[in-house]
């Protein structure tokens, strides 16, 4: 069955439990394999984490949105924040990259290598867009 739905929440890392949840009943009632559940489930935690973290640099005040259709296969998850945005995409998404030494560096790697498909639109000062597709 085709299904969409909107899901916008404050940018509080308690929420990424919630967004993790959310992937997981998505991919439950598309009966995805449990290695393939949770797969998408770290998939969409990266992508809300870094909104969170790097975005809006844990700012509570500002929301995380996530845009959601299904068919009876896919799902696609596109993850926005109009938060600080990414300068250069391609170096950001190379492996143990981050702008936080404290950081590994690997939810890009994670995200691509677990979704069929990641783009990533970004613009400096408006915010990043995570478009994931499994
Ligand atoms: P890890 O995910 O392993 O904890 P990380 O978040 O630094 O570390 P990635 O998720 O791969 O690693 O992201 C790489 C870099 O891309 C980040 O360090 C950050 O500079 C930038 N980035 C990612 N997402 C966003 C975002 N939504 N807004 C702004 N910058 C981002
Ligand atoms: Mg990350």
């Amino acid at each position: 069955m085709n299904n969409r739905m909107t899901f916008t929440f404050q940018s509080i890392s308690e929420n990424v439990t919630i967004a993790r949840m959310l992937a997981s009943a998505l991919g439950a009632q598309l009966n995805f394999p449990l290695n393939e559940l949770e797969e998408l489930k770290v998939a969409v935690s990266e992508a809300v984490s870094n909104a969170i973290i790097h975005g809006y640099q844990n700012a509570p005040a500002e929301f995380v949105t996530m845009e959601i259709e299904t068919t009876s296969e896919k799902v696609m998850i596109l993850v926005s924040d109009s938060g600080c945005g990414i300068a250069d995409i391609d170096q950001a998404m190379q492996a143990s990259y981050s702008t936080d030494p404290e950081r590994m560096g690997l939810g890009f790697v994670f995200m691509k290598s677990f979704m069929d498909e990641l783009n990533v639109e970004s613009e400096v000062g408006k915010g990043t867009k995570v478009k994931l597709v499994k």
